[in-house]
């Protein structure tokens, strides 16, 4: 980089929050899709003044700007595909307010899910979008990815709690979009637009969003199934019920089987499938509630349904859940993962067409996710050093992609387009969809640079 464009960025942000060494700069090419891909230089700014500075410059000599949360993205959106500046917003880390009156949260982009979620549930208040990478992920990244997790079946995604935004244009620019009510139909919906637009359209340096009361009690139950099949069937019976679980995820055999041997916990290895299931609410609704899906699961062939007891087996059945994408990776070193979603009903039919594929084209692929919303994780495990491996990947993959947009489904659910998922949106969207996200983008950032 050069130094006129160095001691400009050193002077907004300071010279501790600037890197640019080789070694720097490698530990911020990769995310989760462990693509790579080099930037220049990286700053961490720590106000949206400073942001604003950066875009500035940045607009002023067109050069591209990234910006990162945690780097834990699974479609390669923090990638600085282009080279230019990667905008790490872990400083701005603060949560400004927690509005107990009117049950609301103005926090800063660097701020992790689930130590924002533990802030908020000490006043007997609830966040519950719940990424598994909770622990690790910005919410700056969330708000830009709408990210969801296994709540999202009952309780939404992010997108259903942001209520505005304050966020830098790449021209500088600084905007305030939504409010902090309940309601506003005030000008265009801008929070929205932003909310998944995964850093192509401006910086988010401020969220307000909307909490809930914390459900009285919770109850946590795992059904074991000798098929698939079953267990996706099961899945639309529960549905059918008008029971709405709080979490409903499913684990096909092959994820049981890495767990168990990740983790050693007694999980059944020749089971075809196990649900996740847990109801939340009051204590007297979902006792009911945790009985009429026992006998679901049951008149659905369960052969084993184990209920927590408490909170320590309670966290037990979800570290499991939350162990897959680790768990997994020991099959095969290189993950293709894709989180399609089709309308609930259908869960059963992608579920044999996913065996239909993996066999065709000779594949490992690994299922697993959000059943109760339809929302299912395909890893297709393989090598990336294996050329012959890699063609049949990508011929799955467009294959998945059909298959679930026949069935009236999208081609991701919550981990956004990114740069693995581009060459599809089409499919999906269509031309003139495309076209017409081209002069949004422009309005927005007119030089293109992101
Ligand atoms: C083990 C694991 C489990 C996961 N589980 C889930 C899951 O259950 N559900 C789910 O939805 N996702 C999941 N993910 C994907 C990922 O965690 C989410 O997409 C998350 O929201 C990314 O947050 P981040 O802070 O890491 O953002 P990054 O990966 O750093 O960035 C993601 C995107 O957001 C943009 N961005 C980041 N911050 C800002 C900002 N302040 N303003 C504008 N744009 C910004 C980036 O440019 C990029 O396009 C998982 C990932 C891992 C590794």
């Amino acid at each position: 980089m050069e130094k006129r464009l160095k001691d400009a960025l050193i002077a907004i942000v300071g010279k501790e929050n600037f890197l640019d060494s080789i070694e720097d700069r490698i530990c911020y090419s990769y995310d989760a899709t462990n693509q790579k891909y080099l930037p220049d230089a990286v700053a961490f700014p720590g106000s949206t003044q400073e942001v604003s500075g950066i875009m500035k410059i940045a607009s002023r000599d067109k050069i591209p700007v990234i910006p990162r949360g945690a780097g834990t993205g699974f479609t390669g959106g923090s990638l600085p595909v282009q080279g230019g500046i990667v905008m790490v917003m872990t400083r701005m880390n603060r949560i400004i307010e927690i509005d107990n009156d009117n049950l609301i949260a103005v926090v800063e982009p660097g701020v992790i899910t689930g130590k924002f979620q533990k802030e908020v549930a000490r006043s007997g208040l609830f966040y519950p979008p719940d990424p598994a990478s909770l622990e690790y992920s910005t919410l700056g990244g969330n708000v830009a990815e709408c990210s969801g997790g296994p709540r999202a079946v009952k309780y939404g995604v992010t997108r259903d709690y942001v209520l505005g935004l304050e966020a830098v244009l790449p021209t500088g620019e600084i905007i305030h979009t939504g409010a902090r009510t309940m309601k506003s139909v005030a000008g265009y919906e801008l929070t929205r637009l932003l909310v998944g637009s995964e850093g192509t359209l401006a910086v988010i340096t401020k969220i307000i969003l909307r909490l809930i009361p914390l459900p009285e009690a919770v109850r946590t139950m795992l059904a074991i199934f000798p098929e698939i099949t079953q267990a996706a069937k099961t899945v639309s019976e529960v549905i059918r019920s008008r029971i709405i679980p709080s979490t409903l995820e499913f684990m096909d055999n092959a994820t049981i089987r890495c767990v168990e041997d990740y983790l050693h916990m007694g999980l059944p290895v020749e089971a075809g499938a196990l649900l996740l299931i847990e109801v939340d609410g009051e204590k007297e609704i979902i006792e009911k509630q945790v009985s009429k899906i026992d006998e679901l699961c049951r008149k659905g062939g369960a052969e084993r349904i184990e209920i927590a007891r408490d909170e320590a087996e309670q966290e037990m059945l979800w570290k499991a859940r939350r162990s897959i994408s680790a768990a997994i990776v020991k099959l095969n070193p290189t993950k293709v993962n894709e989180d399609i979603v089709v309308p609930r009903s259908k869960v059963p039919d992608i579920i044999n067409a996913l065996h239909g594929i993996a066999e065709k084209y000779q594949l490992v692929i690994v299922n697993f996710g959000h059943a109760g919303d339809g929302n299912i994780h395909v890893n297709i495990m393989t090598n990336r050093k294996n050329k012959d491996e890699m063609e049949r990947v990508e011929k799955a993959v467009e294959e998945i992609f059909r298959t679930t947009l026949n069935l009236g489904g999208t081609i991701s659910g919550e981990h956004g387009i990114g740069i693995t998922k581009a060459p599809y949106l089409k499919w999906e969207v269509g031309d003139t969809g495309i076209e017409v996200m081209k002069r949004i983008k422009a309005s927005f950032d007119p030089n293109n640079l992101r």
